[in-house]
């Protein structure tokens, strides 16, 4: 017997990466089992954000969803992210059916011997071992372990989230340009795509400008100075206007981008979703939503101190960069 797989959904909050390994499971349950919550309901409230909260998987008698691919991090435990922290840095986060059947036991601990079958024998630890909850209740992790244990290897591999998830809409399109510190505005980028629309800026270089506009909504956005603070925050778009025109000052150069989209009324809710690479280090760095307020993580996007070099951004109801 085995579990079906689950795989269309992605959570929206999660950090790339695993910088720091992966050395347990974490169990939780998805609520108080009083008020019956659904397994689809726990699902959710993870794609949507809601909570600024996610979990690598959901699971029930019978049916296991990842929301989050293991090599990456849930923001499951409340107990940092980036701070080499047990819970959400190095840990996979199950989310548990709290009315606890012999079938969600048995369910849980086929993901859990699927999972050590990849990962290594990994200890299982409730999420009240990182961080002061009343999660996961009364959940049996002994009893999680010795099923596992007992099960033969059937060679199943546990879940990932599938590659083609369904797209994020976009609820307006964003037209954005940088300017070379030293040189000229380079070409203005709408949204982002493959090639030449794949990022504004120009790789390992600085950047002194920057002006975004949208086609519908409103959106304000304001940088960073290597060195230096954050300037005003700027809601116009003109690039022979460097003072309400564009955010940034010329001549030095920007490490940090924040944007923040304001949805038009009697639309659903958007928010500018972007991230940002720096002169200093390969890759992405994390993907930001608005100015982390509403669903959690970074702040801003960039690295204090590093010249940033390109910049991506989407007007859209879900994290994008999947
Ligand atoms: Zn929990």
């Amino acid at each position: 017997m085995s579990y079906q797989d689950i795989t269309q959904y992605n959570a929206a909050c999660y950090t790339p990466g695993r910088p720091y390994g992966i050395t347990s499971i974490t169990i939780h349950w998805w609520g108080d089992p009083n008020d019956h919550p659904t397994f689809e309901g726990v699902i959710q409230t993870f794609t949507s954000g809601a909570r600024g909260t996610s979990a690598h998987y959901v699971a029930e008698d019978g049916r296991v969803a990842c929301l989050v691919a293991p090599g990456d991090r849930a923001w499951a435990c409340g107990d940092g992210i980036g701070v080499n922290s047990g819970g959400n840095d190095k840990s996979i986060s199950i989310e548990c059916n709290p009315r606890q059947s012999d079938g969600d036991y048995q369910t849980i601990a086929e993901l859990v011997r699927d999972l050590r079958a990849v990962y290594g024998d990994l200890p299982l630890y409730p999420h009240n071992h990182w961080f002061n909850t009343a999660c996961p209740g009364s959940y049996d992790l002994g009893r999680i372990d010795r099923i596992a244990r007992g099960l033969p290897d059937t060679g199943h591999a546990a879940p990932v989230p599938a590659q083609s998830a369904q797209p994020a809409l976009l609820a307006t399109h964003v037209h954005y340009r940088l300017r070379q510190q030293g040189g000229g505005w380079l070409d203005e980028v709408t949204d982002f795509g493959p090639g030449d629309n794949g990022f504004a800026g120009m790789p390992c270089s600085s950047h002194d400008l920057l002006t975004v506009r949208v086609d519908e909504g409103s959106l304000r956005y304001r940088t960073h100075l290597l060195g230096g603070g954050w300037q005003d925050w700027v809601d116009h778009s003109d690039i022979n206007d460097t003072v309400n025109g564009c955010a940034g000052v010329p001549g030095q150069a920007i490490d940090g981008v924040q944007l923040y989209y304001t949805t038009p009324a009697g639309r659903p809710l958007s928010q500018a979703w972007y991230r940002s690479q720096t002169a200093s280090r390969q890759g992405w760095l994390p993907v930001v939503c608005d100015d982390g307020t509403s669903v959690g993580g970074d702040t801003f996007a960039g690295m204090y101190g590093e010249p940033l070099d390109r910049l991506q951004i989407a007007i859209t109801d879900q994290n994008p960069y999947q």
